[in-house]
């Protein structure tokens, strides 16, 4: 009898501790800026899902080369309390393509980039992420190489993984605030990052011939690509540097983003998978 009145007040005492725990958030989300002991306290336990940037060094009109790997880190940032995820340190150099010619841009070939993505997404499994969530950032050949590598990623290591190119997933978002289509650094591109800091757009050096529309497939192609801007549908998508637009704009991506990953990993569950 005495040793059950002693256990039993202890037992729930730890329990309230544990949940207690369970509901505080981690010092830092952020697997570069966490220590490996709390890492081990909060991951898998607390959160077991990780948001991992994926980008490129390219041009972008009159924004940063940076913008693929700039808008992917601030949307993970901007959603991971939402989410309860982990935000794992952006891979930055991608697969470029046509646009490799221009200053300050950098081209990973697919044969080295492809098994470096696998490893990184087999690193997160490996350290207990069962929900990885791919924010890629470009385009091009990249957005099949990710998918393929996560596909691959989640059969062999029984994980589930997402992958999310957020301008195309928020392609209604960019006709319902802008009134038309986007493009590769177009009014959506450079609004997100307008958004996310005013100081890396330069309206001042933009001049419409900067921009160009992209070939119907089987048409044309030029290499190097002539245009920094990539334009998705001809006369549309010029950048007009709206900074009431832009914000609501990145306001209303990242809340489409934070819900398919929400609905996601719900549905993931609900299936039992
Ligand atoms: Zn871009």
């Amino acid at each position: 009898m005495t040793r059950v009145a002693l256990r039993l007040p202890s037992a729930i005492l730890l329990l309230l501790a544990a949940r207690g725990a369970a509901a505080q958030p981690p010092t830092t989300r952020e697997l570069d800026r966490i220590n490996w002991m709390e890492f081990r306290e909060v991951v898998p336990k607390r959160s077991d899902t990780v948001l991992v940037p994926f980008g490129t060094l390219e041009p972008h009109g009159v924004t940063a080369n940076g913008a693929d790997i700039i808008a992917p880190l601030a949307i993970a940032r901007a959603i991971a309390p939402r989410v309860n995820a982990m935000i794992a340190p952006a891979v930055p150099y991608g697969i470029t393509g046509s646009m490799e010619a221009y200053p300050g841009a950098f081209q990973i070939t697919e044969s080295a980039y492809r098994p470096f993505v696998k490893q990184v997404l087999e690193g997160l499994a490996k350290n207990g992420f069962r929900n990885i969530i791919i924010m890629n950032g470009h385009g091009g050949g990249q957005t099949a190489v990710l998918q393929a590598v996560a596909a691959e990623v989640a059969a062999e290591k029984k994980v589930r993984t997402l992958v999310i190119n957020w301008w195309s997933f928020a392609s209604d978002e960019t006709k319902e605030v802008f009134g038309e289509d986007g493009g590769h650094a177009g009014w959506n591109e450079t609004a997100f990052v307008q958004a996310i800091d005013p100081t890396l757009v330069h309206p001042e050096k933009y001049k419409p011939e900067m921009a160009t529309a992209y070939p119907a497939p089987g048409t044309w192609a030029a290499v190097p690509f002539p245009s920094s801007i990539g334009l998705y549908q001809k006369g549309q998508g010029y950048p007009k540097f709206d900074q009431a637009k832009a914000d609501l704009y990145y306001r209303k991506v990242t809340h489409k983003v934070a819900n398919l990953i929400v609905d996601t990993i719900r549905k993931w569950d609900i299936a039992g998978l």
